[in-house]
Formats: C-alpha cells, structure tokens, sequence
C-alpha cells in the first residue's frame, strides 16, 4: 500500500459528488474526488437543463456540472481520474483499489457513482456499439446528420434524445414497447409536436442488422401483441431506457434493492458508519439534477458530522 489516509473521499463526480465535494470543502476537509468512468456523470451527457432553479434560461448540462467542479476546486476540492475496482468497508480507514495507481485510504466515503445507460442486452446490439448502436445522443447524433435514425424507450430520456436528434437527423422514429409513456407531460407533448418525429408502438428490438457489414441498416421489429415481426432500416439506434446503478465495486457490502440501488437510511447513510451514498446511486425515484445535489449536501453534512462525532485515529 502506498496512500496516505484522506478525510473524505468522494466516488464519482456528477450533481451529486461534486456537490459533496463544494460543502466538505467549505468545512475545510479537502476532499478527493475520484471521477470514473463517466466524469460529470448524466449531466455531462445531456443538453439544455430547464429544471435546475436559479437559471431563467435554462443552462447546459456540461457547463452546469463543470461550474459545480471548480466551484468546489475553489475550496480546496481536488480531483483523480481513474475508477475504483473494490471498496474494502470492513474496516477504516477504507480501502479503496483502483484499477490503476496504487490504492487509497479514506477515513469517511461519499458514494456518488451514479447509474450508467441500460442496454438491451442483444448481442446484435453489442456487437454494433460505436457501429451505429449509442446511449449517448449528444455525443453521437452528430454522425447521422440527414440520416433515418431510431430511438427506443418511453421516458424522459428517451423523449429528450428523440427531440435533440431531430437537429441532425432526417427522421426520428420512436420505438417504444408499449403504448403508454412514463415521460413527463411536457417531454411528451414537445416530441409530440416535432414533425420529424415518428411513433413506433407496440414494438420489440429483436435484432440489430447487420452484424456482418459492421453497420446498421436496420432493426427487426416485434409487435407483442400478436407477434407480427418486420424489418425497418435505420442507420442507428439509440438507446433511451433507463440507467443501472454502479454499484460493482462494492460487491454485496451494502445493501441494495432487486435493481442494485443502495439502500439507505435518513437519506444518505448507508448501513456502515462513515459511509454515505448521495445521487442517483441510490435514488430510483426522483433522478433529477436537484434532488441529487441535495442528496450530495446531505452526504456532506452527515460526513462532517461523522468525522466530528468519531474518536480520533490510534
Ligand atoms: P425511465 O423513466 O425509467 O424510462 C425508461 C423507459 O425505457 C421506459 O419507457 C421503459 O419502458 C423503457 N425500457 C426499459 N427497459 C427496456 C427494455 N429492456 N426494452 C425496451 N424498453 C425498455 O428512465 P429515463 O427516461 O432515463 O428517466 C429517468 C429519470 O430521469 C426520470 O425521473 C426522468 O424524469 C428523469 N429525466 C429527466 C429529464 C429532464 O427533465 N430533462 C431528462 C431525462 C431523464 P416501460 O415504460 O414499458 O417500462
């Protein structure tokens, strides 16, 4: 082991770490904020944020994030690339191993790795990620300007990726497996009035086409209802159907719900003490930008809290 022992570590620098980050900063505790896979977290994936108060024009998600970073940096926040393969919790200061530079020790952990973009789970579709087969419509949509694209799921997410699309594309079809939506009513209502825009519904993926050319070219679609299956071309699919929580670094420490969620109590605290969990990580239900922030203040608060209450180190 080569590390010395940080205050606070934070895992994961979305709304809710960087958060966490701002207010154990401001109480002088130099956090260390490792940022993952996935830096800025889904607010770095997304586009204009309308919802998040005190921006009358609404603000882009990028920006947002990076604000909050060196918000926090301006207090002493300091910032690690790289990903945690295993947390040790039995025993603190936890032990943090990272899958590149030796390991870190923390006297208090902040959990804010947050939810990566679900997948189908077709092989066709994995075979064709980067081919054609995106999560991420900001960071691909840009490659299929004027082209005939699809994307699937019935949420937010997916509403807002269908509508940032129409920019490039030259048709946006939704396909959605059923015929009722959980997205909001105003998503709903502004893809709704978006003429390039089509609605495929009832429909399954069954495949992605065409594995061979290393392309796609079209989806084989089911219709549920009777099992009807037809082939549509497509130059790409988007995938908008909902995040998973990363949670595999902490292999069954903690508890979680069916869906992998963290369970906690009083909001952040997890069952171990010094151990809080913030952001989307484990919140299944409200997933906002706002609500994760508030939830990496709590975090914060109760670490502070912890390291005040806890005996000094031997
Ligand atoms: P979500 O609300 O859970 O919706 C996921 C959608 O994907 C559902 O329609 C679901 O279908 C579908 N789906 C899930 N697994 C599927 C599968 N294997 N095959 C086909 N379809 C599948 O997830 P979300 O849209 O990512 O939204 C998550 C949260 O973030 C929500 O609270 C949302 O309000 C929020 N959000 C807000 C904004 C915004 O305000 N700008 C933008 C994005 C997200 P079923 O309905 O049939 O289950």
């Amino acid at each position: 082991m080569n590390s010395s022992i940080r205050t606070v570590v934070i895992l994961g620098s979305g709304c809710a770490g960087l958060t966490a980050a701002l207010y154990t900063a401001r109480s002088g505790l130099r956090p260390l904020v490792v940022d993952g896979h996935e830096a800025g977290g889904q607010l770095g994936l997304t586009t204009l944020v309308e919802n998040f108060p005190g921006f009358v024009e609404g603000i882009q998600g990028p920006e947002l994030v990076d604000n909050i970073r060196r918000q926090a940096q301006r207090f002493g926040a300091e910032y690690r690339s790289g990903n945690v393969r295993r947390a040790h919790l039995s025993a603190r200061p936890f032990r943090l191993e990272m899958e590149e530079g030796g390991d870190l020790l923390a006297e208090c952990l902040i959990i804010a790795s947050g939810a990566r973009a679900r997948w189908l789970g077709l092989p066709s579709e994995q075979a064709l990620i980067g081919h054609g087969v995106s999560s991420c419509a900001t960071c691909d949509g840009f490659f299929f300007r004027n082209r005939d694209i699809i994307v699937v799921g019935g949420g937010d997410s997916a509403m807002e990726e269908a509508t940032f699309l129409t920019r490039f594309a030259q048709s946006v079809t939704l396909v959605h497996r059923r015929e009722e939506f959980r997205a909001s009513r105003i998503m709903l209502e502004r893809a709704r009035a978006n003429p390039k825009i089509r609605w495929v519904m009832p429909a399954v993926i069954e495949e992605v086409l065409d594995v061979e050319k290393k392309e796609v070219t079209a989806v084989r679609l089911r219709d549920p209802r009777d099992g009807r299956q037809w082939e549509m071309p497509t130059a790409a699919v988007f995938l908008g159907i909902g995040h998973v929580p990363n949670t595999a670094f902490l292999d069954g420490q903690l508890e979680t719900d069916a869906d992998g969620y963290l369970q906690t109590r009083g909001g952040v605290q997890t069952r171990v003490p010094g151990v809080f969990a913030c952001g989307d990580v484990q919140d299944r239900r409200y997933r906002q930008a706002i609500t994760a922030a508030g939830s990496g203040c709590m975090a914060a608060l109760e670490a502070e809290k912890f390291l005040a209450d806890a005996e000094p180190e031997g």
